[in-house]
């Protein structure tokens, strides 16, 4: 057997943040009474939330801002296209979102099913870019850490993928090195990218069959797939 270790993202890939995001934002769309603050809809919302969201990520994932700005950054932008102008209720919304999205327990299909088989043949680990104490939540709350012998978040490591520097992390701390390992993810440039950048072998899941014309190891619409490969 080739791989002795493997490498998993955890958001988008096996937890599925998209939903978990979805059933927070109406609970803290109703429980915060947003409609009569002026917020006509929880999906638009959602929708100039998202905008701001990823503006902010990719600016964290350079290292150009700390993570408790980009946690009430976020509301501030969006609450300011409301035409809502208050830090106590940006603050307010940043800590709940943190405090339960990673309660919710939305899992992509099979992800128990694969981590159970591929638990039994390989050394299995996480590597994710999420905040520490969101991430160590959503394991428990999820029920995946008996699979997991590491769960490497990108604070611990101090460098975030792609960076090369996370996935030298994780092999120290796995005993391990490029040549036996993969990296399964979502996200082509982050995870997929990142791991051809420094040698190891992929599975870029790709469950919206986004199209690219990259060279990776190999590729999948659903986790159960990953069973022919591995
Ligand atoms: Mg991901």
């Amino acid at each position: 057997m080739k791989y002795k270790h493997i490498f998993f993202d955890l958001d988008r890939t096996l937890w599925d943040f998209e939903k978990s995001a979805e059933e927070t934002f109406l609970e803290m769309y109703e429980v915060n009474g947003l409609k009569k603050k002026g917020v006509n809809s929880f999906e638009e919302f959602r929708t100039v939330y998202k905008k701001h969201n990823d503006q902010l990520w990719a600016q964290y994932r350079k290292g150009e801002i700390e993570k408790e700005v980009l946690s009430v950054q976020r509301f501030v932008l969006t609450l300011a296209e409301f035409g809502i102008n208050d830090m106590d209720l940006s603050k307010k919304l940043g800590n709940e979102y943190i405090t339960l999205s990673p309660l919710k327990t939305n899992l992509f299909p099979y992800t128990h099913e694969i981590l159970q088989y591929l638990q039994e043949k390989y050394e299995l680990h996480l590597i994710t870019n999420g905040f520490e104490e969101v991430q160590q939540v959503k394991v428990d709350a999820s029920d995946l850490r008996k699979y997991f012998k590491n769960l490497i978040t990108s604070e611990e490591a101090g460098h975030k993928k792609p960076d090369a520097r996370i996935f030298q992390y994780a092999f120290d701390k796995a005993s391990t090195n490029a040549s036996e390992s993969i990296m399964i993810g979502d996200d082509l440039k982050v995870d997929i990218l990142g791991a051809k950048a420094i040698g190891m072998d992929q599975i870029y899941v790709n469950f919206t069959n986004y199209e690219h014309c990259q060279v990776i190891t190999h590729e999948v619409d659903s986790l159960e797939k990953i069973k022919e490969i591995l």
